[in-house]
């Protein structure tokens, strides 16, 4: 929190006084930066003796070294502050587990996505992911085994898309990705190569030391298959996702394929 007080005595009014005071946990700074006579002379110049020498009219008042030293830790602290500000966004829209970007994010940033691309008149194409059996995972090698999973599905995608796409967790177990610019079939291509990656996952069980078998299904659409927004080309890839589930799970089922 940053607190900024401009105040000005209207009786003497030859002075100006900017208090700001920075707030940061527990921490509270307070500094005068400067009071100025009505001639623009400081009138801080002579060195402070005791700690009631250091109110003139209720005003706080520090000589130019101790207000420098002041001045220096208020910057800090507004650095210290706005690093935890980026970082307190970045947690915003980040999936702890999987460093994927969330569904926060995805419901954030999609409608821009999607508006720019029919602005421009460009495709995009989406993509669903959904990990086969992962209550079996849980179930059978305990919970700590099935986030490992997860983590290392989510680092698949993200290595597999950086700089090709937006990867988010969708949900549990599912994930979202929006591939800028382009079109179906290429979709489906990339998603035939991660579907690969995916299922050379090695993650050692938990509960038994055996390797826990990972597979994704995989739903695609793209702008260009009749969807009106955004949320209809997720409903698209969905369902293509729900068919790649009853044909047998690990493979790819592309919109009116
Ligand atoms: P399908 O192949 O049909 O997708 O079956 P499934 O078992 O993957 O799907 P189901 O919806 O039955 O189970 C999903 C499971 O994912 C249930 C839930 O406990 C688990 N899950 C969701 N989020 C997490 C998580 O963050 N960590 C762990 N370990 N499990 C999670
Ligand atoms: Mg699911
Ligand atoms: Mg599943």
């Amino acid at each position: 929190m940053s607190v900024l007080a401009l105040a000005s005595d209207t009786s003497s009014f030859g002075w100006t006084m900017l208090l700001i005071a920075t707030v940061t946990g527990w921490v509270v700074n307070a500094v005068l930066i400067c009071r100025l006579t009505r001639h623009g002379n400081t009138t801080l110049s002579a060195p402070i003796r005791s700690t009631s020498d250091r109110f003139d009219d209720g005003f706080l008042i520090m000589d130019l070294k101790e207000m420098e030293h002041l001045l220096a830790k208020a910057k800090e602290s507004r650095e210290a502050m706005r690093a935890s500000h980026e970082e307190l966004q970045q947690l915003i829209v980040e999936d702890a587990l999987t460093g994927c970007r969330n569904r926060r994010a995805l419901e954030q940033q999609v409608p821009n996505l999607w508006q720019q691309h029919l602005d421009r008149d460009d495709n995009l194409a989406c993509l669903m992911f959904d990990i086969d059996h992962f209550k079996r995972v849980n179930d059978d090698h305990g919970h700590a085994s099935g986030d490992e999973v997860l983590r290392r599905v989510g680092q698949t995608l993200r290595s597999t898309f950086a700089g090709v796409g937006q990867v988010y967790r969708y949900g549990g177990e599912e994930f979202c990705v929006m591939l800028p610019g382009h079109d179906l079939a290429e979709a489906r291509w990339i998603a035939e190569r991660v579907r690969l990656r995916v299922a050379d996952i090695e993650v050692r069980s938990e509960s038994s030391d055996c390797l826990i078998p990972v597979s994704v299904s995989i739903g695609a659409s793209d702008r260009r298959q009749g969807a009106l927004t955004f949320g209809e080309m997720i409903g698209q890839a969905d369902d293509c996702l729900y068919l790649a589930k009853r044909h047998g799970r690990n493979r790819v089922v592309a919109y009116g394929a």
